[in-house]
């Protein structure tokens, strides 16, 4: 069943008791309907018809009031975070008040209610936070939960993540740059926690492996030290029938602290008989089933954060200026990711298991101060297309491109690199009608060299800008 029928308060409700494919019907355009009841008792039913049917991702329902029966309270999960309310008469009052609360309020805020099919996961961000402003939940706090991919989610992202609405890299990518447009503000610090560096996941096994042969049956077991005759041993060498006795000088030991101690503690490792003091430690991700070493793992902040009134402008601005550069170039990456990748590339290079340089190029834009300037989607969107055998990241309003500069066949790598140069100089080139006037866009680049001590180094310059650009342009027009 479904219909339109005419309430009360003279809105138009579209009544339906089971799923249907509204979106695509051409019987029900968006003017016809104000607001949407769903009459149906069953938590799973109800949520099978809300995956399609619901103020966020339909293309038909944005934004509108939407009801399910008053049974369904308490029993819809996350789905109660796209819900205004549980009843079943809807001329109630509190009904009628309530739509129209939400109508009079999206008129305010001037939330158009047309909108377009969402093809990505940044147009589905947007869509998300324009419902969150309707409903006037405008802080974002992370919850932790047991099922869900990351350990801590947003509720309300959560339920679309589990519907396949968005990879979590864009997430990351979208919480990052929304902060740095300043249109999300960090509230507060909940937790920093660390991902699976191949799928983000947070679901992750800590295992203590041998360090030669890198399985995890290990034992630990204490070492006996004997004053007496200063040998160093682990216990079971001791063992003699029941008694502890010196395996060198074959005395019974009698008094621990007296005549001997226990220093520390050897793990044997069962697979080899490898003795060690410090077990390697792994993670296992129950996700991707991939094994790291722990200092592999991405390290990821969870905020609450708060849509700042700048963020409420411009978000419902049907024009948001902000450019979707990655829904388009697949070789954007995170910065956090970019880093554990030149930090894994740096590590291979120096135990000779890559040949070649290793080399990350920076571009950033000065003020007419002098002063670098928050990153330029604009900017980002051209280093992609420049580079698009590279990673590129953004991050410390500087604009990054990774590069590895092989050549198998004489070992030589200039070539490569002077390309990489020239490359850098055309793209600064390309950008320059994205500055304004008085501004001057620069590059530099930085080559990995020394030995696996100076990586750290290497990643640390990584976040500043050089005071001597290899390159720059500046853009004269004086209008
Ligand atoms: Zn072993
Ligand atoms: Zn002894
Ligand atoms: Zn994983």
């Amino acid at each position: 069943m479904i219909t339109i029928q005419n309430n009360d308060g003279d809105r138009k409700v579209l009544l339906l008791d089971s799923p249907f494919a509204l979106d695509e019907s051409p019987d029900f355009p968006e003017y016809l309907f104000d607001v949407i009841f769903i009459a149906n008792n069953s938590p799973e039913e109800t949520k099978t018809i809300l995956s399609s049917i619901n103020p966020i991702t339909s293309t038909k329902c944005c934004y509108k009031p939407l009801f399910v029966s008053a049974s369904l309270k308490g029993k819809m999960g996350n789905y109660n975070e796209i819900i205004d309310g549980y009843a079943d008469d809807w001329n109630s009052m509190e009904v009628l008040t309530q739509i129209e609360n939400i109508i009079n309020y999206n008129t305010l805020i001037g939330l158009a209610a047309t909108e377009d099919p969402i093809l990505s996961s940044n147009q589905f961000f947007i869509r998300l936070t324009r419902y969150l402003i309707s409903r006037k939940k405008t802080i974002l706090e992370p919850k932790l939960d047991v099922s869900a991919s990351t350990g801590y989610v947003i509720p309300v992202f959560d339920l679309f993540y589990r519907l396949g609405q968005y990879e979590l890299s864009d997430y990351f990518v979208f919480m990052q740059s929304m902060t740095e447009k300043g249109l999300f503000r960090v509230s507060k610090f909940v937790n920093k926690i660390y991902l699976c560096p191949s799928c983000l996941h947070s679901h992750l096994l800590y295992i203590r492996t041998c360090p030669k042969c890198g399985q995890s049956s290990i034992q630990a077991e204490e070492v006996i030290h004997h004053f007496r005759c200063a040998n160093v041993s682990p216990e079971h060498t001791y063992n003699f029938g029941g008694q502890l006795r010196c395996p060198k000088c074959h005395k019974v030991l009698q008094h621990i602290g007296l005549d001997y101690d226990r220093p520390s503690i050897i793990h044997t490792c069962s697979t080899c008989g490898n003795t060690f003091i410090e077990p390697k430690s792994k993670t296992l991700c129950t996700s991707c089933k991939k094994t790291f070493d722990a200092d592999e793992l991405i390290p990821q902040d969870f905020n609450i954060y708060e849509i700042t009134s700048e963020g409420k402008q411009s978000i419902i601005s049907p024009n948001i200026g902000f450019t979707i550069y990655t829904e388009f170039y697949d070789n954007y990456i995170e910065y956090n990711r970019l880093v554990s990748r030149i930090r894994l590339l740096a590590e291979q290079k120096f135990s000779g298991n890559i040949q070649g340089d290793l080399l990350v190029g920076k571009i950033w834009i000065l003020d007419a101060e002098g002063i670098t300037t928050s990153i330029r989607p604009e900017v980002i969107e051209l280093v992609c297309q420049y580079f698009p055998n590279n990673k590129v990241s953004a991050a410390n309003n500087i604009t990054y491109v990774g590069s590895v500069i092989r050549n198998y066949k004489s070992g030589d790598t200039e070539e490569g690199i002077i390309n990489f140069q020239v490359m850098l100089s055309e793209t600064i080139r390309a950008a320059l009608p994205v500055l304004n006037p008085g501004e001057k866009i620069c590059y530099t680049y930085m080559k990995l060299q020394g030995n696996q001590s100076t990586i750290d180094d290497f990643i640390k310059e990584m976040g500043f800008i050089s005071p001597t650009p290899d390159d720059s342009v500046e853009n004269n027009d004086n209008k």
